[in-house]
């Protein structure tokens, strides 16, 4: 890996993306991104608005309809997106620069977690894309009859800003391995990978339209996508709040299908008989890689009360002994928080973690030591002794802090992991592994790992139950959302 701090970043062209051309938005409006690790400006960024999303969707329409990609069969397709994906393996560390500075994470964690993964899951839907078979079906009578799978037509890819790239690889991968074509709104925080992913997808030789990338606002930008009645489907990644206005604007234009990929407090469930020393491992890079700003955070570490103390002084002694600090430099572990109201609402979490009685381990508020002076730092955040119904262990905070939870029996944790709203991802540590199945079951969730944290493959599906939401990424499961089936009969003649 290149030293960052060698590296001129590249940053992209500043316009939107529609029908194959860069272009301004008809408004012209701009809005500033700003490196959360020094505070200072990068750059000026298109603020697209209603009109232009219009644009776009008519682009994507038009592509869909009456361009060379509705033509194209799944092979054809598949080497095109192949092509985007070794594009952008080729530039990870270009991607993962910009990413770094615009959103804080570590340079190698951009590498690692987020610009590869979304290339690897490019590649993978590549495959998949020449593997889209229909069905003949089993029907009474003398007919011939067969289900069709078809794009479901044009998509609105609403993106957060965590993993910005991995996010868009994880939406245009499925979207453009089954025939669709995509208007992209990557989160107003993050926006560059996303013009620069744009950029790559003409570089790849995409038609025009095929991939469209409007940079703005939640509002006008992302409801502007969810209110257009030409938009057949929305897959999103975010806030079940956003979620909540997304399912509403739907309602009201053309009952659009959603992908909801949302929030989650996922617990590891640790017991007496669990590799200690993996299982702390697992549970520190649980919540403080990416600096918690991930959806599947380990947040809740629940240990029974026979390992609570040894295991909880564990975690916090490495908690202690974090390398927070500039994101370019290779041996910070945990770098800025996306922006100030992200660090805002992070220190307010901590804040009412004291207020309600929980014991803190570690860290506890703001880092500003030195070259963190003007960034959005905060400390690696651990409170013991929490209670199940504290706000620091229902809410997801997003952020560096881990909440501690003690329990006396299976029945107990079972119980805990499955008291919020949430149900995302869960862990369970112990030697015992048919217990461990047995558990799996009762855990509410859209995965369970098991001696093991945060694995993920193109081929397992990622999604969550209850509110952490509807539908799947990754695997055939994800592109079955992004397909339709369509029934054909023929009557046969009668014997
Ligand atoms: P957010 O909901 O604020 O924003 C997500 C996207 O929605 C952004 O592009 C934003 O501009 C857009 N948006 C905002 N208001 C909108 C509106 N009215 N209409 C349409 N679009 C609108 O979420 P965030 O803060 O960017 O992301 C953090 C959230 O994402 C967390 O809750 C996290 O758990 C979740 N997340 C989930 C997964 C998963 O796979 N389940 C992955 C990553 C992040």
């Amino acid at each position: 890996m290149t030293d960052a701090r060698s590296l001129t970043p590249k940053l992209p062209v500043l316009k939107l993306l529609i029908d194959g051309q860069q272009v301004d938005p008809i408004e012209g409006g701009t809005f500033a991104v700003v490196n959360p690790a020094t505070g200072q400006k990068i750059a000026d960024v298109p603020a697209g608005t209603a009109a232009d999303v219009d644009r776009a969707v008519k682009a994507a329409r038009r592509a869909f309809e009456s361009g060379p990609w509705g033509q194209m069969t799944g092979r054809e397709r598949g080497k095109l997106i192949r092509k985007l994906a070794d594009l952008l393996y080729e530039r990870r560390e270009e991607f993962a620069l910009v990413e770094s500075l615009n959103n804080g994470k570590t340079f190698k964690d951009a590498i690692r977690g987020d610009v590869a993964p979304a290339a690897a899951t490019l590649a993978n839907f590549a495959d998949m894309a020449s593997t889209i078979t229909g069905e003949v079906l089993p029907v009474d009578g003398p007919f011939h009859t067969y289900a069709l799978k078809e794009p479901v037509g044009v998509v609105g890819a609403i993106v957060p800003w965590n993993y910005p790239t991995c996010m868009l690889g994880w939406k245009l991968g499925p979207a453009l391995a089954a025939g669709c074509t995509v208007v992209v709104k990557p989160s107003e925080y993050t926006p560059l990978t996303a013009l620069k992913l744009g950029a790559l997808a003409l570089e790849a030789g995409f038609p025009p339209g095929v991939i469209n990338v409007i940079t703005g606002l939640g509002d006008p930008a992302g409801e502007a996508i969810a209110r257009h009645p030409d938009v057949d489907k929305i897959s999103f990644t975010g806030s079940g709040r956003t979620a909540r206005r997304l399912l509403q604007a739907s309602a009201a234009s053309n009952l659009k299908k959603l992908t909801l990929e949302l929030g989650g407090k996922s617990p590891q469930i640790i017991f007496p008989d669990a590799d200690f020393d993996r299982a702390v491992e697992a549970c520190f890079w649980g919540i403080f890689g990416n600096k918690g700003e991930t959806c599947n955070a380990g947040s809740r570490v629940l240990v029974h009360q026979d390992a609570y103390e040894a295991f909880v002084a564990k975690l916090a002694e490495k908690a202690r002994t974090m390398k927070v600090g500039d994101p370019l430099d290779a041996t910070t572990e945990m770098g800025a928080l996306v922006s100030q109201k992200q660090m805002d609402v992070v220190l307010g979490y901590i804040e009412s973690g004291k207020q309600q009685g929980a014991k803190l381990l570690a860290g506890g508020g703001r880092d500003t030591e030195g070259f963190k002076a003007k960034g959005c730092f905060v400390k690696p955040t651990i409170f013991g002794d929490v209670k199940p119904d504290m706000k620091i262990a229902q809410e997801e905070i997003f952020g560096p802090v881990l909440s501690c939870l003690r329990f006396r029996d299976d029945a107990e944790a079972i119980a805990m992991a499955n008291s919020t709203q949430y149900g995302l991802a869960a862990s369970i540590w112990t030697g015992d592994v048919a217990k461990a199945h047995a558990l799996a079951k009762q855990v509410k969730s859209g995965v369970v790992w098991i001696n093991c944290f945060n694995e993920f493959d193109d081929a397992a599906p990622f999604g969550g139950y209850k509110e952490s939401g509807w539908g799947k990424d990754l695997g055939h499961h994800a592109l079955d959302g992004y397909l339709q089936t369509k029934a054909v009969w023929t009557k046969l003649p009668s014997p």
